[in-house]
């Protein structure tokens, strides 16, 4: 039988985010989430129905089968995009509808990469779709932006499934101005636990919460607390909001 699953939204964009800033990406939108951090400002709660941007927006009714995405995706394909980004909430909570959906896309759109957004702490449904995802882009979660302690053994699990599968991963993390000094410890000696260079990149947190702001001085003095201990550390903010893009 098809799989379904509850997508909030298709559209076709530039990735404001990380290394990839800049890239055309048609992205897939999940709904659900297995974390609640408390600074989340994406919508991830299940839709009655899931809105398509394409030449004009369009609504059709969740659940959407594998088959349906590929139909909807077909659509976008007439425009060159370097990626397929799944994101969220979660896309990892759907791993029974990409273990069915991927295959077929890699087959009809080999050119097209696949991009994975994720929290990273779900390595075992990871494992599960690996072998078709090309880039994982994933979060690291800070206890001074979800108020719970950072997920280190899962994170640690996680990077070591994509590495074993000899995938590109790079890791972001949202950063205020009340970043611990434990954490950038923490941090710094789990990625240093890993044999292989991993990107490490901070998002300056983009919040209505004026308090939470970093300076552009305080920005400079944490990516230096990091270059301390890692050797790849990049300041990358949002792109996409700048623009007023999706
Ligand atoms: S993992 Fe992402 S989508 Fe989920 S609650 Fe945290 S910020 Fe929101």
């Amino acid at each position: 039988m098809e799989k379904t699953a509850n997508i909030i939204e298709i559209f076709s964009s530039i990735q404001g985010e990380g290394p990839y800033i800049g890239c055309k990406q048609i992205f897939v939108r999940f709904a659900r989430c297995n974390l609640s951090c408390k600074y989340c400002d994406t919508p991830f709660k299940e839709q009655e129905f899931c809105n398509i941007y394409l030449n004009k927006p369009e609504k059709l009714q969740n659940p959407i089968s594998t088959e349906k995405l590929m139909q909807i995706i077909s659509n976008f394909s007439q425009m060159p995009h370097h990626s397929i980004s799944f994101t969220g909430g979660e896309p990892l909570l759907h791993t029974e509808f990409l273990s069915e959906f991927l295959p077929e896309f890699k087959k009809t759109f080999p050119k097209i990469k696949t991009y994975l957004e994720t929290n990273g702490t779900l390595f075992e449904e990871l494992n599960q779709i690996i072998e078709n995802i090309d880039i994982i882009s994933m979060d690291l979660k800070l206890k001074s932006s979800t108020e719970s302690s950072i997920p280190l053994d899962k994170h640690k699990k996680f990077i070591e499934t994509a590495l074993k599968a000899q995938k590109e991963i790079y890791l972001k993390t949202v950063v205020s101005n009340k970043v611990y000094k434990e954490e950038i410890y923490q941090i710094c000696e789990l990625i240093n636990s890993f044999e292989n260079k991993i990107l490490l990149v901070l998002q300056p947190v983009d919040s209505k919460n004026k308090e939470i702001l970093l300076s552009p001085e305080e920005l400079l003095k944490l990516q230096e607390k990091f270059l301390k201990k890692l050797d790849d550390v990049r300041v990358i903010p949002q792109v996409h909001k700048f623009l007023d893009l999706l």
